[in-house]
This record gives C-alpha cells, structure tokens and sequence, in this order.
C-alpha cells in the first residue's frame, strides 16, 4: 500500500495511481491533499513539476465521488481555470486518468475550435470542467454554460493569467461563482498583485509552498553564452545538430520572443536538416495539438515556442531549454526552464545572451539569485557557421529587412565573416529598438489585446521586432567548450 492510502484516497482513485505508477505523494501533494479533503481553501506557490496538478485533482475528486450528484444541465460541480489550451487539456488528460476508476465525468473547454461543439456536449453537464478563461466566458454568455453549481473552484497558474491580460475575464467569473465553494489558487510566483487577486477567490486560506518563490529548480545546470544576435541562429543550429547526433540532446524546447521569431528558427533549423516544428498563437489548434504531439512522442525532437504556448506543457524527457531570446521578465525565465528537470530527472538551461538582453539577465539572476556559469562558444563556430545553410526567406521576412535592414545581407541565420566591432558583447547597452524595458510588463492590462495587424501578441513580443543581424562575430572563436 502507498503512502497515498494513508491521505484516506478513495479506492478507485489509488487504484488510478497505482495504474499510473505513483508511489508516493511528492511534497505539494502531502500538503495539500488532507486540507483539502477537510474542505479548506487553498493558496499553493509551486512551480510546475511539482505534481500540483494531482494535488488538487485527488481530493477534489475523492470529494465529488463522495458526494455523488447528476450533473444539472449546462453546468458543472468543480471548475478548472488554466491560461492556455495546452495546459487545459494537460491538466484534463490527467484528470481523466485519475477519475477512470470514478463515475465522474471530465470535459475540457478552450478556444480556437469551434463553440457550437462545446456547447452542445455541455447540454447535459459535466462533473469537472477544465476551461480557458475566453471560452469559459463565450459559452456562458451564449448560456451554454452556467457556474451556478460549482462546489470546487480552481485557479491555476494566476500569474500566467495576470501576464495573458485575463484580469477582466477573472473578475467577472469571481461574480459568477457562488458564494458557497471551494477554492485553490495557484501560482508559481506571488507578487503583491498576484496576492490580490487571490483575496478575491480564496476565504483563510490554507498556505502550501513548495520551493521558495522564484527559485529554479536546483536540479537544472544553467549557463549563459554571450552572443551578438546575429549569431544566434548559427549557435543554435549548430549546438542542435551536434547535440542530436551524438545523442546529449534527447528533446530540446526553445524560446523565442516573437511569433514570427519561432517561425523563421524552425525554418533555419529544417534547412540544416535538423527537425523541429514551432508552437505559437497564430497556429491553428490542428497544427499546435500536431507539434506537441510529435514532440512528446519523440518524433520532432525539438520544439520551438513562444512563452504563452509552452506555458505549463509537461513532456517528460526535455533534456535541454535554450532561451534563444531572453524573456524580459525575470518570472518567465523560472517557468521556462522549469520544462526541463522534470519529475526527478536533470536537465540543462543554456541562454543565449545577447548585449542588449544583458539586464534581463541581471534581473533573473537578481530574482532567483543563482548565478548563471558563462560558457564559451565553440571553437570553430566562424567556420561552421559559415558553412550552414541558408534558409528559404518568406514574404514577411522580406518585409521586416525592408524595415529593418540587416547588416548581414540576410543571410539567413549565418552570420558573416569578419571582426566584431570593438565594444560589442560587453554587454550593458541599451536595447536598439527605443523601447523602454518596463513596456510590455505584466499588468500593463495589453496583453492579449488585439494588435493592429490584427494578430494578437504574446507576451514580451514587441510591436516591431527588433533588427537583427550584425555582422560582428567572432570574439569568442577562441574558446574551446562545447555549448551543449
Ligand atoms: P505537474 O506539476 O502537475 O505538471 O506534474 C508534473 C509531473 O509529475 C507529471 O508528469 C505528473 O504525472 C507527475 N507526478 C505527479 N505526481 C506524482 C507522484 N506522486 N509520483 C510520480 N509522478 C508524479
């Protein structure tokens, strides 16, 4: 028997772990699991990998299986929030396992696919619902949906939430629920704003925390190689290729930026035969369902996205994150490379770091008080990036160079020949763009906010990206590590 037992899990739900091959609660789990059953009120700081997900789903469930009801109509008696797609439908995957031994049934709602669908499979209830906030809020107006039933409320991820601009949509399902429930809230960072809008779900709550605030796993190696920009796709490409083939990289995420950004980096990495797919806000549901698919089933070994999409994804065997672009707040750089070192295993954070990107990194080691060890580029990386190929250039790079022109010719992700001019990679400059480093911060109420060109922009990606390319390399050509 499992420690598990001793929580005084239902039966059917023990049997559930066993099958997924749970032994024994991790720490999240022991904290949270006996205040829950109790009924009580729940603030959890824990970054994923914790196992917060089955933390609040077992007693959640022991409690409805308990309490059997038929579902109302158009209703549902626990409700999950998650900022992404991905993470709800993780986090109701998960559910589903646990609760295959119950008669409770799990359904998942998010936007990018058609409502009408939803709608009609929630015409009949639902026992748990894991939502989107913007779906959750359609379906109810269309009155598809009503929270009048719920008896467990869950919100996840509320930094995330606050980043994504979904404050509004939060506020009013805070109306919407009824005075009499359950609520956990979770975060993986709690700033003064974070706490505030906790007060306004959760009543004395009781307070678990796994990892003090903003810390990064201890388990993942975390080094930082210093690079002009315009160098970066060549330090990736090769640091891939050459990882892959001698098999130190098992599955790799990177970030970037900008949406466009993870396009134009897949595009470089095909063209160096290396496979990877992207995953960001403009693709289609069908296409970023179809990259994570086939990045957790290990057949794109690499995948490449931005901060909102990679959000909370849990893929087990992601030996390496590469911050091809360094997030501008210092919180997304914990969630990032938290994709790695997941469940028990290490992994290996690498930041690409360029001059202007210095003071994030000053931020992050600031926030999470870990310095990151400096790693040289590789000894003869002006000659294999010379000698990559050049990636095909789409119409929306074409526009972007006429805006921007890059030094380098466009050349795709090679850099050229040449010295770096003196004074470059000393870090400290300012960023190019004009832009002041607070905009886009979290809170600025933008986020998500329709963009003129009427896609909506992620966090930290900037109107305008910035210009890149410089044909500077070359100052490291003398070191000797590997970068992988
Ligand atoms: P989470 O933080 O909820 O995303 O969980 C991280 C990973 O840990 C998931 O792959 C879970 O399936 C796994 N996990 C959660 N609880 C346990 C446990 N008690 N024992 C082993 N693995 C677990």
């Amino acid at each position: 028997m499992s420690y598990f037992s001793e929580l005084g899990l239902a039966e059917p739900i023990l049997r559930a772990l066993e099958a997924k091959g749970y032994s024994d609660p991790t720490p999240i789990q022991r904290q949270a699991i006996p205040a829950l059953m109790e009924g009580r009120d729940l603030l959890g700081i824990a970054q994923t990998g914790t196992g917060k997900t089955a933390a609040f789903s077992l007693p959640s469930l022991h409690r409805l299986a308990a309490n059997p009801k038929v579902p109302q109509p158009a209703s549902c008696r626990m409700l999950v929030l998650s900022p992404t797609r991905e993470l709800a439908a993780q986090i109701a995957d998960n559910m589903k396992g646990y609760a295959k031994f119950l008669r409770l049934q799990v359904d998942c709602i998010f936007g990018g696919v058609p409502v009408g669908k939803q709608a009609r499979r929630l015409a009949s209830g639902t026992d748990v619902l894991v939502a989107t906030p913007g779906r959750l809020l359609d379906l109810i107006d269309q009155r598809a949906l009503t929270l009048r039933n719920v008896e467990i409320f869950v919100l996840d991820e509320a930094d995330q939430m606050m980043d994504l601009g979904f404050i509004q949509p939060l506020t009013r399902v805070a109306a919407l629920l009824p005075k009499d429930r359950q609520s956990l809230f979770f975060s993986a960072t709690m700033p003064q704003a974070i706490a505030d809008l906790g007060k306004r779900f959760i009543n004395n709550p009781v307070k678990v925390q796994v990892a003090p605030q903003s810390t990064t796993a201890e388990r993942i190696e975390q080094r930082a190689i210093f690079v002009n920009q315009g160098e970066k796709q060549a330090l990736l490409t090769i640091s891939l290729r050459d990882g892959l083939a001698d098999s130190s990289i098992e599955r790799a995420l990177v970030f970037t930026r900008t949406k466009h950004g993870a396009d134009r980096v897949v595009r470089h990495l095909a063209a160096a035969g290396v496979n990877a797919a992207a995953i960001h806000g403009n693709k289609s549901q069908a296409q970023r369902t179809r990259a994570l698919e086939g990045f957790r089933q290990g057949g794109v070994p690499i995948l490449v996205a931005t901060d909102i999409a990679a959000r909370g994804i849990d893929v087990s065997g992601v030996s390496h994150v590469f911050n091809y672009e360094m997030p501008n707040v210092a919180e997304q750089y914990v969630h990032r490379i938290g994709r790695t070192a997941r469940a028990g295993a290490d992994g290996i954070a690498l930041s690409f770091v360029a001059p202007d990107e210095r003071p994030y990194l000053r931020d992050i080691e600031k926030l999470t008080k870990v310095k990151l060890e400096a790693q040289a580029l590789p000894e003869d990386f002006l000659k294999q990036a010379a000698s990559l190929p050049a990636a095909k250039r789409t119409a929306a790079d074409e526009e972007r160079s006429d805006r921007f022109p890059r030094r380098d010719g466009g050349r795709g992700g090679r850099p050229q020949g040449g010295q770096r001019p003196q004074g470059q990679n000393n870090g400290g400059g300012g960023r190019g763009d004009g832009r002041g480093r607070g905009e886009g911060r979290r809170g600025d109420g933008n986020r998500g906010a329709p963009r003129g060109d009427g896609q909506r922009r992620e966090p930290g990606e900037e109107r305008h990206p910035r210009p890149t390319g410089t044909n500077a390399v070359g100052a490291h050509a003398d070191k000797v590590r590997k970068v992988y």
